[in-house]
């Protein structure tokens, strides 16, 4: 049996008033169907209010934020705590994109940090590992990923790890065009939920792990027929309403 597949937009520094009023009167049409997929969207924080206020009309899509601060509160200006993202009424949050560690330097031990206080603060937690094409060409994909779950996934207070989602995103597939083969996807997958399985001592059955990585509606559908893709973390196709309204109309067929 499956678990629900979540299709999750990551729109990045995308999107103005205007697009998102035209996404939303686009896809607000056509969603209501999807009530076997989860769909959610991290819009920039600043949009976070509108996005709710369009989106949340029949309280269909869940807004989240796409990063947060290791702190709560106090002196760290321009960072963005859980706290008020909760407060906001955001329902999750991503850490530890790539993009986040590569510009933004930030490092296992300080995502750990951020996934510990996100949880502690009533968010769930999409938390993203993956390889760049160096380390898999030079057979490191597990050993990268080991490292980064083991550092960012330790020490979760045992009553939050049913809000922790794990999203396998290769560094080298983002945003180029070039996604992971299904079954490239599908053996890191399986890899994940073994390792936490036995090194964290989870029970991952029910752990949620997204694919990430040019996912579009041409290949999403091999890529959900995984045994272990539990859904898909998309930037790109997420800011176009038809693209992602095909992404949630597949997910709710798996
Ligand atoms: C992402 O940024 O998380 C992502 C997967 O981007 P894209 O779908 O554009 O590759």
């Amino acid at each position: 049996m499956k678990r629900k597949i979540h299709i999750v937009g990551n729109w990045k520094m995308n999107q103005t008033l205007a697009s998102i009023k035209t996404f939303f009167t686009e896809f607000n049409e056509t969603c209501a169907k999807y009530n076997n997929c989860n769909m959610w969207i991290a819009p920039q924080f600043i949009h976070i209010p509108y996005l709710q206020e369009l989106a949340r009309t029949r309280n269909l899509v869940k807004v989240g934020g796409q990063n947060c601060s290791h702190v709560n509160s106090g002196a760290f200006t321009g960072d963005v705590s859980a706290a008020s993202l909760k407060d906001m009424g955001a329902d999750f949050v991503i850490i530890g994109h790539s993009e986040r560690r590569a510009f933004f330097q930030e490092k296992d031990e300080i995502l750990n940090t951020k996934t510990i206080n996100a949880l502690n603060a009533g968010l769930k937690v999409i938390f993203c590992v993956g390889e760049t094409l160096e380390e898999r060409e030079a057979d490191k994909t597990k050993a990268i990923i080991k490292g980064q779950i083991d550092k960012g996934l330790a020490k979760i207070p045992s009553n939050k790890i049913k809000d922790v989602i794990v999203a396998y995103e290769p560094v080298w597939a983002i945003g180029t065009g070039k996604n992971a083969t299904p079954e490239q996807a599908q053996e890191v997958h399986k890899f994940i939920r073994g390792h936490i399985n036995s090194t964290l001592k989870w029970n991952s059955d029910e752990l949620i792990i997204l694919y990430g990585g040019s996912v579009k509606p041409s290949n999403i559908d091999e890529l959900l027929d995984c045994q272990d893709i539990d859904g898909a973390l998309v930037g790109g196709a997420s800011l176009v309403a038809a693209d992602y309204d095909k992404l949630c109309a597949s997910g709710n067929r798996k």
